[in-house]
């Protein structure tokens, strides 16, 4: 809890974390502080709509677990593993307002390449009066320019959101009357990504640099991506 308003700043990671690597748990942590969050919650997607995805949802919950064992202020949920058919991140958020106090601030982090498919997610527009959103800038895919990050950010919401956002500097936020503020978070730009790791792990590399030693402990262990 805020110790100076008791309210609890909730952040939602979800992904398909297959698997999870330094890119999620260090920017997290990064918005961890910029947001004074309380806690990260990881929520590994079961069915993810939009990925295929070829390790078993057990193995993703436990290296995410693993990945955040004994970090204080990250927990793990396997809300979407409890659930049947695609995990629809609609749902995975009406289930956080349901067991949150009432004036609990929700925040969902996405990085900007999921962003930037934000209109296929199921209800979007709904969503965003749902939650407030922080849209992580990613190394190695983002305009090398903070300036520049917004500027292709707005031109997305732009096409896809409802008219009448406008871009507030000094919260770093696109805010509209009507939905929570879609913040944009340019932190330490890593230029890791799963699918990468995955490669590297196929050609023989043990993916060590970007991976928790737990993690790549547990992906040897497993044989995954081999
Ligand atoms: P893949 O390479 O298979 O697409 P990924 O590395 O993007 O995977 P996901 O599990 O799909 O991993 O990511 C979960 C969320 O974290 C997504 O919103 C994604 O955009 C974001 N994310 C992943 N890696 C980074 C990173 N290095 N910096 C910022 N955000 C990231």
């Amino acid at each position: 809890m805020d110790p100076q308003n008791d309210i609890l700043r909730l952040g939602l990671f979800g992904g398909t974390f297959d698997p999870i690597h330094r890119g999620h748990v260090d920017v997290g942590e990064a918005v961890r502080a910029h947001f004074a969050l309380h806690r990260i919650c990881l929520i590994p997607a079961a069915q993810p709509p939009h990925k295929h995805t070829l390790t078993a949802a057990a193995d993703r919950l436990a290296m995410a677990r693993l990945a955040v064992k004994g970090r204080p202020g990250w927990e793990v949920s396997d809300v979407e593993l409890r659930r049947a058919g695609p995990s629809y991140t609609i749902d995975t958020v009406a289930h956080f307002k349901r067991r949150s106090p009432p004036r609990a601030r929700l925040f969902f982090l996405l990085g900007s390449d999921a962003f930037l498919e934000f209109n296929t997610w199921k209800a979007y527009s709904t969503l965003i009066r749902e939650v407030a959103l922080i849209v992580l800038a990613r190394g190695g895919c983002d305009e090398p320019s903070s300036a520049a990050f917004v500027d292709r950010i707005q031109r997305f919401m732009t096409r896809h959101f409802p008219p009448g956002f406008r871009w507030d500097a000094d919260t770093g936020a696109f805010i509209h009357p009507e939905t929570y503020p879609v913040y944009l978070f340019d932190g330490p730009r890593l230029a890791i990504s799963a699918s990468e790791i995955r490669r590297r792990i196929a050609r023989g590399d043990d993916g060590r640099p970007w991976l928790d030693p737990a993690v790549a402990d547990y992906i040897e262990r497993k044989g995954l991506y081999r």
